[in-house]
């Protein structure tokens, strides 16, 4: 069942360098104990009617004793802005943990890949994944140094993932795209990759996050690598609980059959090979 509930607001700072634009917040109550990785929740950015809309934030951090669930945000427009303002110890109106969110495997391999905030909704599955089990790697594309760093480099880099990068200005890590490491990283483990007879025995999958064109890339790079893709996809949305059908997109069945599916609520996170990615 959707809650709207009542949170305190533990923290809400700038991280990083001011220009990025990048805020940490922390809320404390309820939504911690159902959240999932990759769930979002639907915040009500002030108390006012104006922003009348909710706004989407991805379930970075979950951590069930204290009851926080962390999210990082970029200041984008109003809502956002409007964010930045609460304090620290007042209440927000929270609807959620929503949508469907990320598998977490428990043995094989999980490949993360991250463009931009992208990182953010991974955050929450490489806390979930138990490393002693599963081989974790993840890839994060920046557009610089000043970006990945504010975006919480230190953090992740504690986190026990291990991490390769790139950058465009090649200021940290590889210089060129994400999707560059992606198809080295393929292409140098095909032990690991899954062949077509194997018959579904992966020990691979991938999880990944960024802007569309990324996700459509990545899904592209690992069909044609034959290893599992699962995509969180980002569509403006009104309601989050799947009643308004703003924010569908079209995915194609096992048959090829097209259906329309809510990004809200039977995602954001989506199997790669279903999506429609030129509607
Ligand atoms: C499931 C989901 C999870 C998300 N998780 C995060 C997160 O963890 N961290 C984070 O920083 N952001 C995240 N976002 C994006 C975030 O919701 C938007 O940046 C935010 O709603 C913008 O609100 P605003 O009022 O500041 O900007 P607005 O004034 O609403 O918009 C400003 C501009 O940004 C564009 N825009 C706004 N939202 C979107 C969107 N969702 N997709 C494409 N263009 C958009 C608008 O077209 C407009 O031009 C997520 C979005 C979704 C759907």
């Amino acid at each position: 069942m959707v809650m709207i509930l009542k949170e305190r607001v533990i923290e809400n700072r700038i991280m990083g360098d001011p220009i990025q634009m990048l805020y940490k917040m922390v809320i404390s109550g309820q939504a911690a104990q159902t959240a999932t990785p990759g769930q979002f929740v639907h915040l009500q950015v002030a108390d006012s009617n104006e922003p009348l809309l909710r706004r989407p934030l991805s379930i970075a951090g979950i951590d069930k004793n204290t009851e926080e669930v962390t999210i990082y945000y970029k200041v984008i427009g109003k809502g956002t802005e409007l964010l930045t303002r609460i304090k620290e110890n007042e209440y927000i109106s929270v609807l959620g943990p929503l949508g469907t969110g990320f598998t977490v495997p428990d043995s094989g391999e999980l490949l993360l890949v991250a463009g931009g905030i992208g990182i953010f909704p991974l955050l929450s599955l490489i806390q979930a994944v138990d490393k002693e089990k599963v081989k974790l790697k993840l890839l994060w594309g920046g557009e610089n140094k000043q970006f990945i760093e504010s975006a919480g480099l230190i953090d992740i880099e504690k986190m026990g993932v291990n991490l390769d990068m790139s950058t465009l200005d090649g200021s940290l890590g590889t210089k060129g795209l994400v999707t560059d490491l992606l198809e080295s990283y393929l292409g140098d483990n095909t032990d690991t990759i899954a062949k077509p007879k194997d018959n579904g025995k992966q020990n691979l999958r991938v999880a990944t996050c960024g802007p569309k064109g990324m996700l459509q890339a990545v899904t592209k790079i690992c069909l044609g690598h034959n290893v599992p893709v699962e995509v969180s996809l980002e569509e403006r949305m009104a309601c989050g609980i799947g009643a308004c059908l703003g924010c569908v997109c079209t995915v194609k069945d096992l048959e090829g059959n097209l259906k329309r599916k809510r990004v809200c609520k039977e995602g954001p996170v989506m199997d790669g090979k279903e999506v429609v990615w030129d509607e």
